[in-house]
């Protein structure tokens, strides 16, 4: 196949740019450098915004079909379980009002299996760097693989590759990358089915998230130091379990679920990480190659299938002409329309997680008083359902800001709730 278009990684973001640019005909290679792709816990919080791109693709009864487990609420609560602040994702505007817990595995299944006759996926293709005309345009790329190596030109490369993007660094685009001062570990718990809801705790050690997942099991995220694994024993490891059901008594019914799985977590750091640009002539950056956020905002899956949209679209837009003056005219637009969108994403992102993660001093004080002023303003909560799930997107004003910090009184808002009643572990 001559192609129209390499798409460099077959995640969810080079998947999804397959399938949106397939859909217009083009023909479009796609080269992974595993051999098979790998199961991994990430990209399981599907917001409604996904799913309406999911649905307008054709690809959503596939995905619901896998066990793909519809939730209608995310809350932060107490340690003890009670709601500090609750997003009701059913008052929000238009028909898709819920979240898709799903395994990232079936998300790739499906985008994949949907895929036009134009397009080709070829397994255990590392790409290595690009090729470039006179005047530096991209027009091609290197790959090593089954096979040996190989030179395949295109008029349009898309860089899918992931946060440590080979061809992100290969054309130069800087990155502002930054790791957060804590990490995860993440729990798939079998037998432990939770209520349909994304849950987070904010506890004395920070986050604890807690969702359902297919097949009756559940995903546990606590936030943990990075080195509080290091070198444990099985002893060390029980006595961290004892420490985190007495820390955080509201996942007590998972206690049974979560022993027998200690030798089967995976520790993952957490970044952020902003590209200075999204594209540059001949060449497109989507997903985490260009962008990551906190997972406790559940925002990358959307911006990584929002990204290839917007590039299909404005490929379109320009006429469909693969001639270099047109794709470079999209690939300018397809930068310009996601650019102010993915900053906000990045802001939202931020903002929730530090709400939540802060374990000390002034970031968590002043955590818990934004998080108590929102929660008691029925416009701030709507604004903050709108924008985590996608689909009514206004960013936060500076008044809103003082809002939050309690600096200005929103007369629309209700006094500030007093705590809840204890309530019992199972909802
Ligand atoms: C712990 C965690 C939890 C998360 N939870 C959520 C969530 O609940 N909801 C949500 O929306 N988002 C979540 N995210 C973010 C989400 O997973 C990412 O936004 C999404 O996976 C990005 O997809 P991607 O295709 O850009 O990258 P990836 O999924 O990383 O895919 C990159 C692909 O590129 C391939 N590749 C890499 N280098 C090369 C190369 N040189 N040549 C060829 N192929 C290459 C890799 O093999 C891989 O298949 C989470 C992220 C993490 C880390």
């Amino acid at each position: 196949m001559t192609p129209d278009v390499i798409v460099a990684g077959a995640g969810a973001g080079g998947l999804a740019t397959a399938r949106a640019l397939g859909a217009l005909g083009l023909r479009v290679l796609v080269l992974d450098r595993q051999r098979t792709p790998a199961s991994i816990a990430k990209g399981e919080i599907l917001q409604p915004e996904t799913v309406r791109i999911l649905d307008t693709w054709g690809a959503l009864d596939a995905l619901r079909a896998t066990g793909a487990r519809p939730v209608g609420r995310l809350a932060i609560r107490d340690p003890q379980g009670s709601p500090l602040l609750a997003l009701d994702y059913a008052a929000l505007p238009g028909p898709y009002r819920q979240i898709l817990c799903a395994d990232y595995a079936d998300l790739r299944t499906v985008l994949a299996d949907g895929l036009a006759a134009t397009v080709e996926v070829r397994w255990g293709q590392r790409v290595t760097g690009v090729l470039r005309a006179d005047d530096r345009r991209v027009t091609g790329v290197r790959v090593t693989g089954v096979g040996g190596d190989q030179e395949i030109r295109a008029p349009l490369v898309v860089a899918a590759d992931g946060m440590s993007s080979a061809l992100r660094k290969a054309v130069g685009v800087a990155v502002d990358r930054r790791e957060y001062p804590h990490g995860l570990v993440a729990f798939d718990l079998p037998g432990a089915d939770v209520a349909d809801e994304v849950s987070a705790y904010r506890t004395n050690r920070g986050l604890c998230l807690v969702y359902p997942l297919p097949g009756g099991r559940c995903r546990l995220y606590v936030q943990v130091t990075p080195d509080e694994f290091r070198g444990r024993s099985p002893a060390e490891l029980t006595g961290w379990c004892d420490r985190l059901l007495v820390d955080v008594p509201a996942i007590g019914a998972l206690e049974t679920a979560l022993r027998a799985s200690l030798h089967r977590r995976q520790l993952l750091a957490v970044y952020r990480l902003r590209a200075a640009r999204l594209s540059v002539p001949g060449l497109a950056l989507v997903g985490e190659a260009a962008h990551a956020v906190h997972p406790m905002a559940a925002q990358g899956v959307n911006s990584s299938l929002a990204d290839a949209e917007t590039l299909a679209a404005t490929l379109a837009a320009s006429g469909g002409t693969l001639d270099a003056a047109g794709v470079d005219r999209a690939l300018l637009d397809f930068h310009a329309a996601r650019r102010p969108r993915l900053d906000h994403v990045a802001t939202v992102s931020h903002n929730a997680s530090r709400m939540i993660t802060s374990v000390s001093g002034l970031p968590k004080l002043l955590g818990a008083r934004m998080m108590r002023r929102t929660a008691a303003n029925p416009r701030l909560l709507g604004l903050t359902a709108g924008n985590l799930s996608g689909t009514n997107v206004r960013p936060l004003s500076l008044v809103d800001r003082l809002y939050q910090l309690g600096l200005l009184v929103d007369r629309h808002a209700r006094p500030p709730a007093t705590p809840a009643p204890q309530r019992s572990e199972r909802r």
